[in-house]
């Protein structure tokens, strides 16, 4: 296969770990015989360094005439860096913002799993770490509360704010499709999360829902109260495999879902819209704080790639032997300084993703 992939190293300690998934996705390429050409784009602060500006108009068409694009984080330290003397509008976030919706990415996926290794990490009981987790958040990312008309006035003389939240059901079907087509590529059932006994909009989102599982009968539909969701993530991770949500919901079940994880250095995202189109990147920020001292963990992004290959070019076996590579490095003992403990061998970024492209078989 031709793969026509944008790369945005970004800044911190963007370009270090995307440098890594890189040589991981060349590996993949070498011994599964595809071509890749990467094109190079500016965006974040790198961008303003150069063109003054986070995002250009040039870089976003560039990034459209790719298959998917990969990306390191963007930003830096806020007290420090001269990008944050700009209003917010020029400032890195806004690029990530502009690209976002520039390229329509109204799914966001973020996987949560637990590796048998780094169970010490996770801040759950122990009989909950050792049943293990592995689930899907997929997060409706362009609708609802965030995007809705705002404002702030006073009324009889006090002051009221409002937010709306609106779904229209075009916009839950073509969510809840991603939902079920991953589900479809897991363990099949879905957990799609709403607040149906007060909001009007979660009892469009839950018969939206119900609607389209009737397309996928293999794929077992479960409805759940957020309120409930939020207990259920500490309590009985193990039950979940694909949760669906919308936006304000998602926000907050994906940050609880990473913490009980408890290393940020391991955790991969996806951004999709209708087509095969993907922005992948790490869910972690740009790590100022370690920039280039050589010691990021770079297995996010390295895991963001096999979400790459594994959704926008279905390459799930390529995808497989990426995920296999990193558990077994991490079985075999190796850590970078964010996920190290006793009696591990500690090693760098660049040791870090020599190890996971030489274990690709
Ligand atoms: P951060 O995620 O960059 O860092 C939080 C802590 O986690 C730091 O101690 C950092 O060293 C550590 N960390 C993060 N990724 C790591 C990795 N791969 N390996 C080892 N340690 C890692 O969050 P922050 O400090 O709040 O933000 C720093 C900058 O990143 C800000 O400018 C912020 O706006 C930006 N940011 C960007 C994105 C993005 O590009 N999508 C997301 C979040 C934050």
């Amino acid at each position: 296969m031709e793969m026509k992939i944008g790369v945005i190293k970004g800044d911190g300690i963007g370009p270090e770990i995307v440098g890594e998934a890189m040589k991981v996705l060349d590996r993949i390429a070498e011994v599964y015989g595809h071509s890749i050409s990467y094109t190079q784009l500016l965006m974040g602060g790198a961008s303003i360094d150069v063109n003054g500006i986070p995002l250009t108009d040039d870089t976003l068409e560039q990034a459209k005439n790719c298959d998917a694009v990969l990306m390191g984080s963007i930003g830096g330290d806020a007290k420090t860096s001269p990008w944050y003397q700009l209003e917010p509008s020029k400032r890195p976030e806004a690029g990530l913002l502009a690209l976002r919706k520039g390229l329509n990415l109204f799914a966001n996926l973020r996987p949560a799993m637990l590796y048998p290794e780094l169970k010490g990490a996770c801040p759950l009981k122990e009989e909950i770490a050792d049943r293990g987790f592995d689930m899907m958040i997929m997060r409706e990312l362009t609708g609802g509360l965030y995007f809705g008309r705002r404002s702030t006035q006073i009324e009889d003389g006090v002051t009221v704010a409002r937010d709306e939240l609106t779904y229209s059901e075009e916009e839950i079907r073509r969510i809840a499709k991603r939902g079920f087509d991953i589900a479809m590529k897991r363990r099949k059932k879905v957990t799609s999360v709403d607040k149906a006994n007060v909001l009007d909009s979660s009892r469009l989102w839950r018969k939206v829902t119900e609607e389209v599982a009737a397309d996928y009968p293999e794929v077992q539909l479960e409805n759940m109260l957020v309120d409930n969701c939020a207990m259920q993530l500490v309590k009985d991770p193990a039950q979940f495999d694909v949760i669906l949500t919308e936006n304000m919901f998602g926000d907050i079940l994906s940050d609880e879902a990473s913490m009980v994880t408890g290393s940020i250095g391991m955790l991969p995202s996806a951004s999709l819209n209708e087509t095969k189109f993907g922005l992948y990147e790490p869910s972690g920020g740009s790590a100022p704080d370690i920039a280039g001292k050589g010691i990021a963990n770079p297995i996010a992004t390295i895991l963001s790639a096999a979400m790459m290959l594994r959704f926008s070019f279905d390459l799930d076996r390529e995808a497989d032997a990426v995920e296999a590579s990193v558990s077994e490095v991490l079985k075999e003992g190796y850590r970078t300084i964010d996920i190290m403990s006793e009696g591990m061998k500690q090693i760098g970024t660049k040791e870090m993703g020599d190890l996971i492209s030489s274990h690709i078989r």
